[in-house]
């Protein structure tokens, strides 16, 4: 029992940005507990995705048309089999829509403990110390868990970009679990929330609207300025909660962390469960009438100018000529 087994997430074509993540931090955590960094990647074609999996010493891969797209029971399938097979002290998994009920339910499987929400990870001894958010954020769990244990690791939490290299990267075709040829679900057809799902995780810009836009009619003036400025649109949670825009849109402890390079804040106080969706941006700016505003401590730029006035002016001169 030893090393740290990656459950690799993508879409068929590239590795989510989280997997890079998990396999950083399943480096840190070799590097005290000992054994290889593997990444586990099931697909119907992992060709693609191989070459991207250069921190991982061993990259298991398994391969079946069954694991075209993100069906639960046949990723489980394959994730339970690895855990038996390659006997790995941690395993990693992303926090993420798909992964937090595939962490659960491997870990069911197999007899193993499940921590989730980590946004931490450290070894002690064979222990592995995590922190975990709750309700919210509101609080920060930190448990010891003996290994081998499954922990499922919210997004942003450690360095995607120490997670493209530094492996053996070495490749094991592993046969598909019989059980794929018996599963009992099986994916209809996937349809875009609100009409196109959005990750706004992965986004360079982001223009984030709070509780100052006022209504949903007045949506549409941020929306304006994120497509003249390439950016995608969040939300602070009070706007999710009123309906002005989707779930996962929303910023903060209960919603996504981003990372962005830029991230323009719009009408939003800064409250610390905002605050902790986005503290890692790289240029911050904050629009608020209110001066005492705490967006501003954390904001490189700032304005107390009114947004109905601003973001009009803004996207008019960002727009093309004509
Ligand atoms: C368990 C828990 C989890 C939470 N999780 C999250 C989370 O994930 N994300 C999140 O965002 N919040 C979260 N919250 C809520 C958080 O505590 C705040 O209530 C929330 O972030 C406030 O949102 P806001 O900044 O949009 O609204 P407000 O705090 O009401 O701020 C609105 C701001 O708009 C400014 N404003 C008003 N009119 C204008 C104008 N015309 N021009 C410019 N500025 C204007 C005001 O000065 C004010 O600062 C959570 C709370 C709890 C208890």
């Amino acid at each position: 029992m030893a090393g740290v087994l990656v459950y690799v997430e993508s879409d068929g074509e590239r590795v989510a940005p989280i997997s890079f993540e998990l396999l950083a931090a399943a480096r840190e955590l070799a590097q005290s507990l000992g054994g290889d960094v593997e990444a586990l990647v099931a697909a119907a074609d992992t060709g693609p995705l191989v070459g991207e999996l250069g921190a991982a010493d061993t990259i298991l891969e398994v391969t079946s048309p069954a694991l075209a797209g993100y069906l639960p029971e046949a990723q489980q399938l394959v994730l339970v089999e690895a855990i038996r097979a390659r006997k790995p002290a941690v395993v990693l998994v992303g926090y993420t829509s798909a992964g937090l009920d595939l962490a659960a339910g491997a870990a069911t499987a197999t007899g193993l403990p499940v921590v989730a929400y980590c946004t931490g990870l450290r070894a002690e001894g064979s222990d592995v110390v995590a922190d975990s958010q709750l309700y919210g954020g509101k609080l920060v769990a930190t448990t010891t868990t003996s290994t081998p244990a499954v922990f499922s690791v919210v997004a942003g939490s450690f360095a995607e970009a120490n997670g493209h290299a530094g492996g053996r990267g070495e490749r094991i075709v592993t046969a598909p679990p019989a059980g794929l040829a018996q599963l009992r679900s099986r994916v209809l057809g996937t349809t875009g929330a609100g009409g196109g799902a959005v990750d706004i995780t992965k986004a360079e810009r982001v223009v984030s609207v709070g509780r100052g836009i006022g209504g949903a009619d007045n949506i549409e003036l941020a929306e304006e300025l994120a497509t003249a400025m390439g950016a995608e649109l969040g939300a602070s949670r009070p706007v999710v909660d009123s309906g002005w825009l989707p779930k996962e849109r929303q910023v903060g402890k209960s919603g996504m962390t981003v990372k962005p390079k830029l991230y323009l804040a719009v009408g939003i106080s800064g409250a610390p469960e905002h605050l902790e969706g986005m503290h890692d941006a790289g240029l911050v700016i904050a629009i608020n009438t209110d001066g005492d505003a705490p967006i501003f401590k954390v904001a490189d730029y700032g304005t107390t100018c009114d947004l109905f006035d601003l973001l009009p002016a803004i996207t008019a001169l960002l727009k093309p000529a004509g």
